[in-house]
């Protein structure tokens, strides 16, 4: 199938054709469909299966329908694989300059909270320096977030960031969709699942 008969929009199908994605992966072809349905999903998925798109393009589509800051909220474990995600949303939503910010831990907040005055659509941050901000930055808060995506969960688990992941998930909305990626399946990543996601359909590849 092509990204167009996934339901993907032309504009997204465009982006996708820039970037050189000919044909949808595996899990973008699983996942897709079943985000644009509303779906809640757990995608089993390492990194370089294209994951970074299967859930960013859903997240596109619903934000173009309707634009507002703070669309979205990803979590990742570290400061590379945020600046990865942040770079792809761009790019996938240049079309609709899609505007998205870092913040990750290492570096001065101040540049971050005057990139968070901004009102960015995305959000991707790593989750310490994510609760500093809830906590420190004025006027900065989640109350409108629509979508959340834990990406490399058992990476975030791993590095124990399971009590900061709680804190975070305590301000978030809970009428908003998740997506939760992980390469592994343990009971730690179990857990947050049942603890954040709302039926959501499971997809490995
Ligand atoms: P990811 O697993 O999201 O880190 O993606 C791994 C690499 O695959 C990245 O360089 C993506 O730009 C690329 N990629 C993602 N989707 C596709 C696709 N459908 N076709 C070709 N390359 C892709």
């Amino acid at each position: 199938k092509t990204f167009k008969e996934l339901g993907l929009i032309d504009s997204l199908c465009e982006a996708c054709e820039k970037m050189g994605y000919k044909l949808p992966t595996p899990i973008q072809s699983e996942s897709i469909p079943l985000a644009l349905q509303g779906r809640d999903i757990i995608g089993l998925a390492e990194t370089g299966s294209g994951k970074t798109a299967a859930f960013a393009l859903p997240i596109l589509m619903a934000l173009m329908e309707r634009p507002q800051p703070f669309f979205g909220l990803v979590m990742a474990p570290t400061r590379e694989l945020a600046y990865q995600i942040s770079q792809a949303f761009e790019s996938l939503g240049s079309t609709i300059n899609v505007r998205s910010t870092c913040l990750v831990g290492g570096m001065d907040m101040v540049p971050q909270a005057i990139a968070l005055g901004k009102k960015p659509h995305i959000v991707v941050a790593t989750p310490g320096r994510l609760l500093d901000h809830l906590e420190n930055t004025k006027g900065f808060s989640l109350r409108n977030l629509k979508y959340l995506v834990m990406d490399e969960a058992d990476r975030l688990l791993d590095m124990d960031f399971g009590p900061i992941l709680d804190k975070i998930l305590k301000v978030l909305p809970r009428e908003r969709r998740t997506f939760l990626f992980s390469a592994t399946l343990s009971s730690k990543v179990e857990s947050l699942q049942r603890a954040s996601l709302s039926n959501p359909a499971r997809v490995s590849i």
